[in-house]
């Protein structure tokens, strides 16, 4: 027990308490019992005095009353007249026997002693009767205690009369050891008689206290301080004597000590239960502290789990009551940040920090599993991206692109187990943990989640159409640790996206591709403003007439190190990124700046530009063309715009929409690979299109492949039927060309008649064909 803790501190405190007080008590019941014994042996002092001069005084009478007796006889009297000394000393000594006198004398009246009951006159000193007659003669009778020969003697003198008094009987009692032993059990104190000796000091007569006899300077000496001491003086004649009567201080105090023993052993135990008091309590109060920092020390640690037990009604107990109040704030307010920290705040699902957390304990779950030699554990994680969320959010507005994602949270959740995890990681991008499944599992669910996000969402009255890209790895088979999964998972989800397929497990041959890709498009910018980009141009032929009115213009990257980089590879990615924008204002500026400088030389040629799908979603798109018309000042009949018809597809009221306003404008429109988007009919007739592109996978191999040929037939029809003009792209043989002369078809694009071309060879290209076309005619 350290000196400056709680528990010391209290039990010392009372400790000391206690101690004071019994000490206090201890001396103040001490003080009161000794004053007590004093007043107590001072009473019985002063009783002791008066039993001693009654026994006196009884005494007195006593051999009064027997000398009287004697004094009176008539035959005594006769005796003593005639001085029959015989008669006399028998008469005395029987009348002495009869009260065991010690003494019997008759003197003269002048005191000299005649007559002895001891025998004739023996004694040297002569008994002192003179003046005790002289007080007899005074008073009628005398007592009184004379010291004679070393002895003390209680002597009473009666007169003889006949009828004068012609003697004295004088009778004693000798006052010896055995008297002050008798007086001593009467009065039960020590009693010793003193006789002043001629030089002033005092001897010991008698006592009831052995070893008592000796001389002494003054009582005092005698009184020593062990003993309570009275002295009585008696004065008889000329002598003093004194009679000391003596308690022993040392029996007074006696049960004053046994009390006070009794005292100090209470004292003792009360102090020691003090102790052990002050111990209990001060435990009963530090254990509930230490209790209670235990308790602190845990909160602080994080564990919330355990209150602490209430079990005290006392302040420590409503203590602990407000520590637990406080551990379930903690550990709500905790809960609720965790929340905040690990959730989605629009969707309610995960987010991203938490996905990973999971991910994480799932991979050293597995681990564990794994080393433990256990049979092996896979899991699986998808990626997926919303196909069209962008352009939602973009043009519908950020409160719809908001409640679309709510509702394919919803509708992730209820599609998956309870045991899945579905976070939403950023964006339009989700995660899903799948704890038990292997690849064909997560294909499984993955089709099962695409099927669910096809039915048409309806937010606020419009029917909003997403779809979802989803990329799919499997620990371990496709990355040990977290980083490595996450990112093929991302990459499986743009195979997926680029694929059309919807979902796409990774593959090591995709690695490849995205690490290009994620070069490229850092360099996809460099491209722009260090005008890296260039336009080629491919001529359309119009069979009926043989003429060349229209060409298509394709962007052309030529990289300082790559070489030549395909549009196919880097267009879908700038769509993703956004920065399709720079591309396509770059693209259309430089293709009418084109048309203009084309113009200018007198060559008329109806320029087509290829619109991505995003742009066509932006409302700004015929703003944006109309200033560009302006600034070149190209009419607007020679700028066609090309948009796929998936793009169309993707928001087909959107569309149509904006390829009215674009219209409106004079600018022709075309619907580019055509056959691939599914188009529905009622759409298209609602569009205001000029042209049909059909697309080249289908061209291509038309002359080998029925099908093929049986769908551009049919799209020729159609197109017709509906008023609109037909391209056949993809054109690479005579044969192809010649068939689709057969069919109807309104123009040709492809490698047999051209390549993209810059302008320049365009141009030569041009001429070239012109010349080719008189000289055929010719
Ligand atoms: P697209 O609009 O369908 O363009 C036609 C593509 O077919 C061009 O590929 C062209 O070179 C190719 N082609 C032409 N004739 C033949 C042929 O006889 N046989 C074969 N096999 N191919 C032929 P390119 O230039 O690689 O463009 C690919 C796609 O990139 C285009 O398909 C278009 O969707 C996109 N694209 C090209 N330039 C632009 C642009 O400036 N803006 C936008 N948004 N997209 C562009
Ligand atoms: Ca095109
Ligand atoms: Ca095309």
């Amino acid at each position: 027990m350290r000196f400056h803790s709680l528990r010391a501190r209290i039990a010392i405190v009372v400790v000391l308490l206690m101690l004071a007080v019994q000490l206090a008590g201890y001396a103040v019941i001490s003080t009161v019992i000794r004053s007590n014994a004093r007043s107590n042996s001072e009473r019985q002092l002063a009783v002791a005095e008066n039993v001693f001069r009654q026994v006196l005084r009884a005494n007195g009478e006593k051999l009064t009353q027997a000398a009287t007796v004697v004094a009176a006889d008539f035959g005594f009297r006769e005796a003593v007249a005639t001085h029959d000394e015989n008669t006399v000393v028998s008469a005395l000594r029987n009348h002495g026997s009869r009260i065991d006198a010690d003494i019997v004398m008759l003197a003269t009246p002048d005191g000299k002693v005649t007559a002895d009951s001891r025998g004739p006159s023996q004694g040297a000193a002569p008994f002192p009767l003179a003046s005790l007659i002289r007080t007899a003669v005074r008073r009628g009778d005398a007592s009184s205690i004379v010291p004679i020969d070393g002895k003390l003697y209680q002597v009473v003198a009666v007169p003889v009369k006949a009828p004068v008094t012609i003697a004295w009987v004088a009778m004693g009692f000798v006052i010896d050891d055995k008297t002050a032993r008798d007086i001593a059990t009467l009065t039960s104190l020590d009693v010793s008689f003193l006789d002043r000796l001629s030089d002033g000091r005092w001897s010991v007569l008698a006592s009831s206290m052995p070893d008592a006899r000796h001389a002494h300077a003054s009582i005092a000496d005698i009184a020593d301080e062990n003993y309570a001491t009275r002295v009585v003086l008696l004065q008889s004649g000329g002598e003093t004597i004194a009679v000391m009567l003596q308690r022993s201080l040392h029996e007074i105090t006696a049960p004053f000590h046994r009390l006070q023993s009794v005292l100090a052993f209470i004292t003792a135990v009360g102090v020691l239960l003090s102790i052990v008091g002050s111990m209990l309590t001060a435990r009963s109060v530090t254990r509930p502290v230490q209790a209670l920092m235990h308790f602190s020390r845990r909160v602080e640690s994080g564990n919330y789990d355990q209150p602490i037990e209430v079990s005290h009604q006392d302040e420590l107990g409503k203590l602990a009551k407000a520590f637990n109040h406080m551990q379930q704030a903690i550990s709500e307010r905790e809960r609720h940040i965790t929340e905040l920290a690990y959730m989605d705040r629009l969707t309610g699902l995960a987010n991203r920090a938490m996905f990973n957390d999971r991910l994480q304990a799932g991979i050293e779950h597995a681990r564990a599993q794994a080393d433990d030699g256990d049979a092996p554990l896979t899991f699986s994680v998808m990626m997926m991206d919303l196909d069209r969320f962008k352009y939602v959010n973009d043009t519908l507005g950020h409160p719809i692109g908001d409640q679309l994602l709510c509702e394919v949270a919803t509708r992730l959740r209820n599609a998956l187990h309870s045991k899945d995890l579905v976070a939403r990681l950023g964006g339009d991008e989700f995660g899903v943990l799948l704890p038990a499944d292997d690849n064909d599992g997560a294909q499984r669910v993955a089709a099962h989640l695409i099927k669910t996000l096809e039915v048409p969402i309806t937010i606020e009255g419009q029917l909003v159409d997403v779809g979802a890209s989803i990329g799919i790895v499997t620990w371990p088979q496709h990355g040990a640790d977290m980083n490595v999964l996450m990112r093929r998972a991302d990459i499986a989800m743009y195979v997926a996206k680029r694929t059309n397929t919807g979902f796409a497990v990774y593959d090591e041959k995709h690695d490849h591709n995205s690490a290009e890709r994620l070069s490229l498009m850092s360099e996809l910018r460099q491209a722009v403003e260090q005008d890296q980009l260039m336009l080629y141009y491919q001529p359309k032929l119009d069979l009926a007439s043989g003429t060349v009115k229209y060409v298509e213009a394709l962007v052309r990257w030529e990289h300082p190190t790559r070489g030549f980089v395909s549009p196919d590879q880097f267009i879908p990615f700038a769509e993703q990124t956004g920065y399709i924008k720079a591309i396509s204002h770059w693209v259309a500026d430089k293709a009418i700046g084109q048309c203009a400088t084309w113009r200018a030389a007198g060559i008329e040629l109806a320029v087509s530009v290829n619109v991505s799908a995003r742009e066509l979603i932006q409302s700004t798109l015929p703003e944006t063309f109309s200033a560009l018309l302006s600034k070149h000042g190209v009419p607007p009949e020679l700028v066609w715009i090309e948009i796929t018809e998936s793009a169309i597809m993707d928001d087909p009221n959107h569309a149509i929409e904006t390829l009215d306003r674009l219209h409106a404008l004079g600018i022709r429109l075309a619907v580019d690979d055509f056959g691939t988007g599914y188009s529905s009919l009622s759409y298209l007739k609602r569009m205001p299109v000029d042209e049909l592109k059909i697309d080249k996978s289908f061209v291509m191999a038309m002359t080998h492949h029925k099908d093929d040929e049986t769908i551009v037939r049919s799209t020729i029809d159609l197109a017709h039927n509906m008023g609109l003009k037909v391209v056949a792209e993809g054109v690479e043989t005579e044969d192809v060309l010649g068939r689709l002369r057969d069919l109807g078809c309104d123009l040709v694009q492809g490698f047999h008649l051209s390549r993209p071309l810059p302008p320049s060879r365009l141009e030569a290209w041009l001429i070239e064909w012109e010349i080719r076309q008189t000289a055929d005619e010719a």
